[in-house]
């Protein structure tokens, strides 16, 4: 898979954006370490919902058990390992700070619509710059913000454009541009994921991945219309 190069303007971004401590001012977090990627200036774009505890710890996101989850399901659409897919594709969230845990106890707490919007500049801006020609959207959140909101079996397994518009893909063809990214959703990697653990749904993630495969070599091999 293709290599994407440093740029100093993204570099610029990701200084402003560790430097935020919106959330912290609203006093919707006691602390705001927001993590972010490598400054690849790649052309597939990956959006997840939010760093956790694990991520905050090694700086890097998407390096707990999901983002290993998460990594295999790129290996097996041709991302390669994931040094290589780190270097390829520039991962980030819907917000980017660790929201703490659940109150149930179980997981993370999602990102508050507050915290959303507080962090969508930074959002915004980071796909400003690096204009992707493939977007990842990687859960609920990232999925509702990028397709709209609607059941996942919907969603899972197709690819949109810019406007939540399904595009037709073959083995054969990719689809046009269309001014906007293509839009490919993928299920939370979490194994918390309930969606994921219903078996139908494993062939929706098969037929997602057969899809980011497709899109992964014609962005590769420099196909893609
Ligand atoms: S979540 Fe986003 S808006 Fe809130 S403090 Fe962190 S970087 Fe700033």
């Amino acid at each position: 898979m293709g290599q994407a190069g440093s740029h100093p303007r993204l570099v610029a971004l990701h200084s402003q954006i560790s430097g935020c401590r919106r959330c912290v001012d609203r006093g919707l977090l006691g602390t705001a370490l927001p993590v972010l990627p490598a400054p690849v200036f790649a052309p597939v774009v990956l959006v997840g919902q939010a760093p956790g505890r694990l991520e905050v710890a090694s700086a890097l996101p998407f390096s707990g058990r999901a983002g290993k989850q998460l990594f295999r399901w790129l290996a097996e659409a041709g991302a390669g390992p994931e040094a290589e897919a780190r270097r390829a594709i520039y991962l980030t969230s819907m917000t980017k700070c660790f929201p703490g845990p659940a109150r149930s106890g179980s997981g993370d707490r999602r990102p508050s619509s507050e915290e959303i919007s507080l962090c969508q500049p930074h959002l915004e801006a980071q796909l400003e710059l690096l204009r992707p020609r493939l977007l990842l959207a990687v859960g609920q959140l990232a999925i509702a913000r990028f397709v709209g909101s609607r059941a996942m079996d919907q969603l899972i397994g197709r690819v949109f454009d810019g406007a939540g518009h399904e595009l037709a893909i073959t083995l054969e063809s990719v689809p046009p541009r269309t001014g906007s990214p293509w839009v490919l959703p993928l299920p939370h990697p979490s194994g918390a994921s309930r969606w994921l653990n219903q078996p139908g749904n494993r062939s929706l993630l098969a037929a997602a991945l057969a899809r980011l495969s497709r899109l992964l070599a014609a962005l590769d091999e420099g196909t893609a219309p």
